[in-house]
């Protein structure tokens, strides 16, 4: 879409520059070579900081605007087409490189400029044109500077804030989904199925006397092992679609969309094997599972969660390590 646009534009351009008037400038080839610089930027890599890709478009680009003014000098040549060319590009450095590769490039654009037109001097009629066109450089340096600042401290702080918000989400222990982020997928999923008339099952689990791992290992064992469930839960769930979430302590909910009762204990079933056939984190545990489906139309979270937690104290009495 971007680079679209960029070619209407380039197209634009030629059209009201025809290549003839400026032959001698090489002016189209640059322009198209700056905005494709600036449609690869913006469409393939975003705006960003310190990107070698992005040095060098600058000095190609720092670079053609130079040679550009040496050529208008030594012609001694009207340079009202190339100061158009100027200014343009110096946009485009602080688009291409950012606002501290841009300031930077855009200053040796400056100092080399100022050289030639001293080495070079302009005739006395040209002198204006010039005067104007490093004024007005200077102007667009500038604006741009501000906007590329503006813009990039914005995508810092987007950036910034995505991470916390996602950080906030998760669990700090297990890495997967906290309280809050499990009951608003819940909600989420609850939605979803009513809206779509699918089935939709959870899981409530509970690791079995993890008080006894504690006392006999310590907690940060325990901690480990809390770990290694989340992350068992998770790898045997992920395929189908399933969200983990810790619910609190040593409980954990599953939650699986499109499943309805058959399927979803058939799941309960493989994870309680899953727990139980090999040691988590070193500890052989076990845990038992309380299953709840949603039923059309009348539950809602609390219902759907309570049916699922007296489940899993069904199990517990029962003797642990079973699904109910
Ligand atoms: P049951 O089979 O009936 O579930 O017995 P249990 O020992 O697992 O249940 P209980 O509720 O008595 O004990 C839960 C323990 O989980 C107590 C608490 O110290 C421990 N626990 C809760 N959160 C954490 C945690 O983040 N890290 C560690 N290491 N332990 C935790
Ligand atoms: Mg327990
Ligand atoms: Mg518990």
């Amino acid at each position: 879409m971007l680079a679209a646009i960029f070619l209407v534009f380039l197209v634009m351009c030629l059209w009201v520059y025809p290549p003839a008037s400026l032959s001698v400038f090489y002016g189209p080839l640059w322009m198209g070579g700056g905005l494709a610089a600036l449609t690869l930027t913006l469409g393939y890599w975003g705006i960003f900081r310190f990107r070698l890709i992005n040095i060098l478009l600058s000095v190609g680009i720092t670079g053609v605007l130079l040679y550009g003014a040496y050529v208008v000098l030594l012609h001694s040549a009207s340079p009202s087409s190339y100061l158009t060319w100027l200014l343009l590009g110096c946009l485009i450095i602080f688009v291409v490189g950012g606002a501290t590769i841009g300031s930077i490039f855009g200053l040796l654009l400056g100092a080399g400029l100022f050289a030639l037109t001293i080495t070079y001097p302009p005739s006395a009629d040209l002198v204006l044109p010039w005067m104007t066109g490093m004024v007005g450089m200077v102007g667009i340096g500038s604006v741009s500077y501000l906007l590329m600042r503006f813009i990039e401290d914005n995508i810092l702080l987007h950036a910034q804030t995505n991470d916390q918000l996602k950080a906030a989400r998760l669990d700090a222990l297990t890495g997967i989904y906290g309280r809050a982020a499990t009951e608003a997928e819940l909600r989420r999923s609850i939605e979803h199925a009513q809206k779509s008339n699918t089935p939709l099952s959870i899981l409530v689990t509970d690791i079995d006397h993890f008080k006894q791992v504690n006392d006999q290992h310590g907690h940060a064992t325990g901690d480990d092992v809390l770990r290694s469930f989340a992350k068992r839960l998770r790898r045997n769930v992920g395929g189908s679609g399933g969200i983990v979430g810790r619910w609190g302590g040593e409980e954990f909910l599953v939650i699986l969309p499109s499943m309805a009762r058959p399927d979803a204990f058939a799941m309960a079933e493989r994870l309680r094997h899953e727990v139980s056939v090999a040691p988590v984190a070193g500890i052989p545990i076990t845990a038992s599972f309380g299953l709840a489906s949603l039923r059309r139309s009348e539950d809602n979270i609390d219902q759907l969660f309570a049916r699922a937690d007296e489940r899993l104290y069904e199990a517990k009495n029962a003797g642990r390590n079973l699904v109910r």
